[in-house]
C-alpha cells in the first residue's frame, strides 16, 4: 500500500513563536487522526524546523519538512540552505518545485532535477510539485506540460526512488485562489501521472507512488478529493495555518 499524506505548506508565514504555538496544537490534534499508512507532514520555514522536529519526535505519523533546499552539497551560496542542513534538523521531507519557486525564483525542471538528486542523496524525501497554469489549461497543453515536468524533473531517477519521492499535482490556477480543481479534473491528471510512471518504469512502481493534490484544498472538499482512486492526500497551503482546518483535512481520509 502506498503512503497517504496530508502535508501543510506554511509558506513564508508565522514568526518563530507563532509557528511553535500552531504546531503544538496541530500535533495534539492530528496524532490520533493519522493512522496506519497515513502521515501528517508540516512543511515550515527553515527557522522552525529543528524545534518542530523535536516536538514531533515520538509520533511516527507526524513529520516535518522544509519548503526548499539548494542543489549543491555545501559552499559559498550566501543565504541558501543545503539538503544536509535540512536533514540535520530532524526534518524528513522537502518540497521541491512549488509553482511559487518556479514562478518567482525561476526554478526550471533541469534545476529541480538536481535539487531532487541532492535531497535524495542526503536522505530527504522530496515532495515534488508539478502543475499547469490557467493559460496552459486553456490552450489544452496541460498534459504536455505535466509530462515534461515529470520527464525533465524526476524520470532520470531509478525506480526505487519512487518509494521515497512524493509527487504533488498542483494546478497553478487553484493555488491560493479558492478555485479548487473538481475531483474529476484532479483524478484525471492523477491517473495520467500514474500511467506515465507505469509506462516509464512499471505498474508496480506507479502503484507504490504517493501522488498528492494541492490547490485550495479545504475541510469541505478534501473528503471528495481523497476518495478518488489516484489521489493519495493533499498539499495544503492556506488551510494548514489553522489547526482545526488542517486536522479536519487529515480526518478526511477516514
Ligand atoms: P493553497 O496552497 O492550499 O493555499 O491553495 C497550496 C499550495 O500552494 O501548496
Amino acid at each position: 500500500m502506498r503512503k497517504k499524506i496530508v502535508a501543510g505548506n506554511w509558506k513564508m508565514n508565522l514568526d518563530y513563536n507563532e509557528g511553535l504555538a500552531l504546531f503544538s496544537e496541530v500535533v495534539n490534534m492530528v496524532k490520533d487522526e493519522a493512522t496506519g499508512d497515513q502521515q501528517a507532514v508540516v512543511c515550515s520555514p527553515f527557522i522552525h524546523l529543528h524545534s518542530l522536529a523535536a516536538l514531533a519526535k515520538g509520533y511516527s505519523n507526524v513529520a516535518i519538512g522544509a519548503q526548499n533546499a539548494h542543489q549543491a552539497e555545501s559552499g559559498a551560496y550566501t543565504g541558501e540552505i543545503s539538503a544536509k542542513q535540512v536533514k540535520s534538523t530532524g526534518a524528513e521531507y522537502v518540497i521541491l518545485g512549488h509553482s511559487e519557486r518556479r514562478q518567482y525564483f525561476g526554478e526550471s525542471n533541469e534545476l529541480l532535477a538536481k535539487k531532487t538528486d541532492t535531497a535524495l542523496k542526503n536522505g530527504l524525501k522530496p515532495i515534488f510539485c508539478i502543475g499547469e497554469t490557467l493559460q496552459e489549461r486553456e490552450a489544452n497543453t496541460h498534459f504536455d506540460i505535466i509530462k515534461s515536468q515529470l520527464v525533465e524533473g524526476v524520470f532520470h531517477l531509478d525506480a526505487d526512488a519512487f518509494g521515497t519521492i512524493v509527487l504533488a499535482y498542483e494546478p497553478v490556477w487553484a493555488i491560493g485562489t479558492g478555485v479548487t480543481a473538481t475531483s474529476d479534473q484532479a483524478q484525471e491528471i492523477h491517473a495520467f501521472i500514474r500511467a506515465e510512471i507505469a509506462a516509464k518504469y512499471s505498474q508496480a512502481v506507479a502503484d507504490a507512488t504517493t501522488i498528492l493534490y494541492g490547490g485550495s484544498c479545504n475541510p469541505k472538499n478534501a473528503a471528495e478529493l481523497f476518495a478518488c482512486a489516484d489521489i493519495d492526500g493533499g498539499l495544503i497551503g492556506g488551510a494548514s495555518l489553522k489547526s482545526r482546518d488542517f486536522t479536519d483535512i487529515v480526518k478526511a481520509f477516514n
